[in-house]
């Protein structure tokens, strides 16, 4: 079976075709870096890092572009619209820039953490503001978009008399131009329906560039229609992100698109469902936003212990990433132990030695660990079904751990079979899912940390106590209290 990808414009599963292949152009909305990353931040690029590592798998090349928001993104109302970073720079008493330069930093930490894949390309939106100026003059010649105070706004019933407004979202324009009566000569706009492309800054307001209409800053849809354009062309194969982002942004982004490139920009468009938080939906309203940093640690109300990211990785693959998705410390809890329990199992099955050589491989035991084996490309294939795949694994487990503790003979299961499941769990675990052992960094550490005791120990013995002092006083700087005990021993603890 072939790849099929559900497409968010034509609401049905297709098979993926590349435009150009091998090679595979995609694009993701980034983070607006006006704060830290929270659990919303997760699931759309844990989603698309799978996506882009199990394209990988199938020998794709791709180019993978997600941008950084660092301007432009703002809360769009009437002539007074602020930049959600200025507003906050602002508010800090810092550059702009120093706070964009911040949580951009912290957005790659949080990144790294959950072994996401980097991207190819990562532009920014201030990289990027001559692409943006060129393009919006593409719109104003072609007539679809005009000029007010210095500010642009794109003619949203203008386009729609003659394009599919509405084709992503499933938005009706009628029902959006109803709502525009309320605001009417209090708006620059002619209908609330249409967007920013450009506004005229303020005195106030920090960020600026020069523009043939003033001074001012770009609207948020028209960075990433140009960013997009610029690294994979006008039309490409894939445009990824939340599903909130369907609209206004990427409704909006495929009409500033068609006017200036006439063409549909992306081929398929994906989106991840939403997370909730004890079933409520995560919003500052709800006062249940929990950033990333919490999570790693712990420390927030709604949780009973720190959650490391492996486990949050794990937990947000074990749903399709088109359902939605509710957070709990006690979910978190379960998936936690689902994560060990697998790690487990897989660690057991490298030790399993390799020694049934002759033995045929259509027995019982054969057949079924084949067919689950066979299905994991199938549940990817159809849609990235990570959520199915995992299930399979765990089905795997207990075989494992049956072998390894004799409860199964060896010799039931052919060498064939045995070599073909190890592979494809490094692959699927390792690669595909890209999941990591939740000890594996403490292990790492304490054997060091163990192999430092002994030498000091060693040294202390041959009485070379400048190698003993050297260990304690070093790893004290490191933060690393190293402790001689009254009966020989060495203990260590980190301050
Ligand atoms: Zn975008």
């Amino acid at each position: 079976m072939p790849l099929k990808i559900y497409n968010s414009l034509t609401r049905q599963k297709e098979k993926f075709i590349p435009i150009n292949p091998p090679y595979v152009g995609m694009y993701v909305c980034g983070p607006t870096v006006s704060g830290e990353s929270h659990l919303g931040h997760a699931r759309p690029y844990i989603t698309f890092d799978v996506v882009l590592r199990y394209l990988t798998y199938l020998g794709y090349k791709v180019r993978y572009v997600r941008n950084i928001t660092d301007a432009g993104h703002f809360e769009e109302e009437g002539r007074e619209a602020e930049d959600k970073i200025s507003k906050k720079a602002l508010l800090e008493k810092v550059e702009p820039m120093e706070l964009v330069h911040k949580y951009t930093n912290l957005f790659h930490w949080a990144m790294k953490q959950f072994n996401t894949l980097d991207p190819n390309i990562e532009p920014t939106a201030t990289g990027h503001i001559v692409e943006q100026i060129n393009m919006i003059e593409k719109i104003i010649e072609a007539g679809f978009a005009y000029v007010v105070n210095g500010s642009v706004y794109f003619d949203v019933k203008k386009y729609a008399a003659t394009h599919n407004y509405g084709e992503l979202s499933g938005r009706v324009l009628d029902d959006l131009l109803e709502t525009t009566r309320a605001l009417e000569g209090q708006d620059e706009k002619r209908n609330k329906a249409d967007f920013a492309l450009w506004k005229s800054a303020p005195q106030q307001h920090i960020m600026r560039w020069k523009s043939p209409w003033g001074e001012g800053f770009p609207g948020w849809h028209i960075e990433c229609s140009a960013m997009a354009t610029k690294y994979l062309g006008a039309r490409f194969d894939i445009h990824g992100g939340g599903m909130d982002l369907l609209f206004p942004h990427h409704e909006s982004e495929i009409a500033q698109s068609f006017i200036c490139n006439h063409v549909q920009p992306a081929k398929y468009w994906m989106h991840n469902n939403m997370i909730t938080i004890n079933g409520k939906k995560m919003g500052k309203s709800y006062n249940n936003v929990i950033k990333l940093t919490e999570m790693f640690s712990g420390i927030h109300p709604l949780l009973t212990q720190a959650f490391s990211p492996m486990t949050i990785r794990f937990f947000i693959l074990q749903t399709h990433y088109r359902s939605t998705l509710d957070f709990s410390s006690e979910a978190l809890v379960a998936a936690e132990k689902g994560l060990k329990r697998l790690w487990e199992g897989y660690e057991n099955l490298k030790k399993i030695k390799e020694e049934n050589f002759d033995l045929p491989d259509d027995n019982d035991l054969d057949k079924k660990i084949n067919s689950l084996l066979d299905e994991l490309d199938e549940f990817m294939n159809d849609d990235f079904n990570t959520a199915k795949v995992l299930a399979n694994l765990f089905e795997i487990v207990p075989v494992i751990n049956s072998i390894k503790d004799g409860i199964i003979e060896k010799n039931v299961l052919s060498s064939k079979t045995l070599h073909r499941m190890k592979d494809a769990l490094t692959v699927y675990l390792e690669n595909i899912l890209g999941l990591q052992s939740l000890s594996q960094n403490n292990e790492t550490f304490d054997g060091v940390m163990q192999l430092l005791v002994d030498i000091r120990k060693e040294a202390k013995s041959k009485k070379d106590f400048f190698t003993s002092d050297k260990i304690r006083n070093q790893l004290a700087e490191l933060g690393i209290e190293m402790k001689d005990e009254k009966d020989g021993n060495i203990s260590w603890n980190a301050v």
